[in-house]
């Protein structure tokens, strides 16, 4: 019995998704999780490089 990292269901398996569209959001959320942060990282760099 696994639960869905999602969506939270439970359902029969191994897999950590109960379904794929709960994969594919779950990735999209990741993939945007770190486009924020390597635009955080740049925009700090640019400060960063500034101050020079
Ligand atoms: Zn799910």
């Amino acid at each position: 019995m696994g639960k869905c990292h999602r969506c939270g269901k439970s359902f029969n398996g191994d897999e950590k998704f109960c379904h794929d569209k709960c994969r594919d959001e779950h990735i999209l959320d990741i993939e945007k999780r770190i486009e924020e942060a390597v635009k955080n990282d740049s925009s700090h760099t640019r400060k960063i490089s500034r101050g020079f």
